[in-house]
């Protein structure tokens, strides 16, 4: 092993958080023979009654199958989810319109996320140098020296040290909170004024009660509702408003006249008793975007997943942005031999100083931050834009020169959903994009009105055509005021 220069194998390497970026990481050291030690606070979900977690399905895409794919999950993870290959606009009088993802073919996938939790614990458990701990709740580090506490649900304590710990354990990251300690460490925490709330829609005989091949969505400006298909027929239909809004609501007749308001359509299909009922059974949820950087400390310490980047939910890529980060890291270590030593604290000039965290940092920061960014910019998307003319008209335009013109216009959506363009790269080259459509259509506007004008100019109507005579127009009058 030192020969290949592979020195770091059979480092321990310490997955915090055994959620989907945990479990997933975890395969993806595996596969490489590290060894790898994950920790959870959770009992294990597979053998809970009761999986507590954030949303009951969620929305894979390009990015998370490619990484799933790396450890050889896409297919069997790709055949439990249900095909969406359109939203499905639900306007106030019920009337539906789909408005497709990409091009003919293209779709996103509906997935369960306590199966897909479990699938990739199960995977991880198949490398025998992979260990899984649950009931470990991190409760401190130290990054000097790699040591971990960790507290049991009995009292107990256990200190534990690794070569690299990698933290994935979500939006509060407990791993998070020594890099706050540290000098510049930058970082922010938003929460939108908007909360969420989860409710089922059971089949009706047997069967979807709605379309099952969207991801369909209620826009209403302030409100939002959205709903996305389950194996079990049923749609879990996330509702999201601010949280005063929610607050407002105190009594089951509320809740319906609230839903007769902006949602009618949806009554009959969630039912006015279950309405009523789930509606209390918990209160909004908040939802929180954090931002920092870098994201390692020494050749210690990585962030990864929501503990790096939480994002608002709306782009469907939080998750997806999280598995790509399993892919980049990976890609980063095979580029340089898995050489975690940080040669820049010597050499500090050093152009390539060969250290995979701080390249890590250096790739993917970027890119998560815009992604933050972009689920930001679609939280006013979803729920408003979508509703006006304009959108509608340049989503057709976006598509019809993306269809003409492949590889010139590719409309955004299409570069975050459906390929690996780097989302900071994606950002970029939408705004060129954007800019080149304005006035393109600007242009043909102009064009269309100077070109309309002069054809009048040259070929004058016959005005007479147009005029009424007095007399014609004293007797259409008078023809008027009869009765
Ligand atoms: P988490 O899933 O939060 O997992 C963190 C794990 O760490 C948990 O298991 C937790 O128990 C454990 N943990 C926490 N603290 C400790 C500790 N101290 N010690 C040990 N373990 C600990 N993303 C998409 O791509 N598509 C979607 O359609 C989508 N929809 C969403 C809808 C909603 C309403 C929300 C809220 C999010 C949505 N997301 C979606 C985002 C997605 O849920 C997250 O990006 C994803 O769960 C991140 O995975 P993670 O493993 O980084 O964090």
């Amino acid at each position: 092993e030192e020969s290949t220069g592979r020195s770091t194998k059979k480092k321990v390497v310490a997955v915090v958080g055994g959620g989907l970026v945990g479990a997933l990481n975890a395969c993806f050291f595996a596969r490489r023979g590290f060894d790898v030690q994950l920790f959870e606070i959770r009992e294990d979900i597979r053998r809970a009654k009761i999986v507590k977690g954030r949303s009951i399905n969620l929305a894979l895409s390009h990015r998370g199958r490619q990484a799933l794919k790396h450890v050889g999950m896409e297919d069997k993870i790709v055949s439990q989810g249900i095909p969406m290959n359109a939203r499905m606009i639900h306007s106030l009088s019920g009337k539906q319109s789909p408005i497709p993802y990409g091009k003919k073919g293209q779709y996103i996938l509906s997935v369960d996320r306590a199966n897909l939790n479990k699938q990739l614990l199960t995977e991880a458990e198949k490398y025998p140098n992979t260990k899984l701990n649950f009931d470990h709740k991190l409760q401190d580090w130290t990054a000097e020296t790699g040591l971990m506490t960790f507290v049991r649900s009995d009292g107990s304590e256990e200190h534990i040290k690794a070569d690299l710990i990698v933290g994935c354990d979500g939006a509060f990251s407990a791993i998070r909170k020594q890099f706050l300690r540290r000098s510049r460490f930058n970082y922010s925490q938003t929460y939108i004024p908007h909360g969420y709330m989860e409710l089922t829609m059971p089949p009706i005989n047997g069967e979807f009660a709605m379309k099952p091949n969207y991801l369909h969505i209620w826009p209403r400006n302030t409100f939002m509702m959205i709903a996305l298909p389950n194996l079990d027929k049923t749609f879990t239909c996330t509702l999201f408003m601010p949280f005063e809004e929610f607050e407002k609501i105190t009594t089951g007749d509320e809740v319906i006249q609230f839903f007769q308001r902006y949602f009618p359509d949806a009554i009959p299909l969630i039912g006015v008793d279950a309405l009523k009922r789930d509606y209390f059974r918990l209160p909004g949820q908040a939802m929180v975007s954090v931002k920092c950087a870098p994201y390692h400390i020494g050749d210690k310490c990585v962030l990864m997943g929501d503990a790096a980047h939480a994002v608002v939910p709306f782009y469907g890529q939080g998750m997806n942005a999280g598995f790509e980060d399993c892919i980049v890291f990976d890609e980063i270590m095979e580029q340089f031999n898995e050489d975690f030593s940080n040669h820049h604290i010597f050499f500090p000039l050093c152009v390539h100083p060969g250290a995979v965290l701080p390249e890590y940092t250096r790739v993917r920061v970027p890119d998560d931050h815009a992604i933050a960014d972009l689920a930001m910019y679609n939280y006013i998307e979803m729920r408003a834009h979508v509703n006006s003319r304009w959108f509608l008209f340049r989503k057709y335009v976006d598509n019809f020169l993306h269809f003409v013109m492949p590889r010139t216009i590719i409309p955004l959506y299409t570069m975050v959903t459906f390929t690996r363009t780097r989302y900071h790269e994606a950002v970029e080259r939408w705004h060129w994009q954007d800019k080149v459509i304005n006035r393109g259509l600007m242009f043909c506007a102009t064009g269309a009105v100077l070109g309309g004008s002069y054809l009048l100019i040259k070929n004058p109507p016959d005005i007479n055509k147009f005029i009424i005579p007095a007399e014609k127009m004293w007797d259409r009058l008078t023809a008027l005021r009869t009765p």
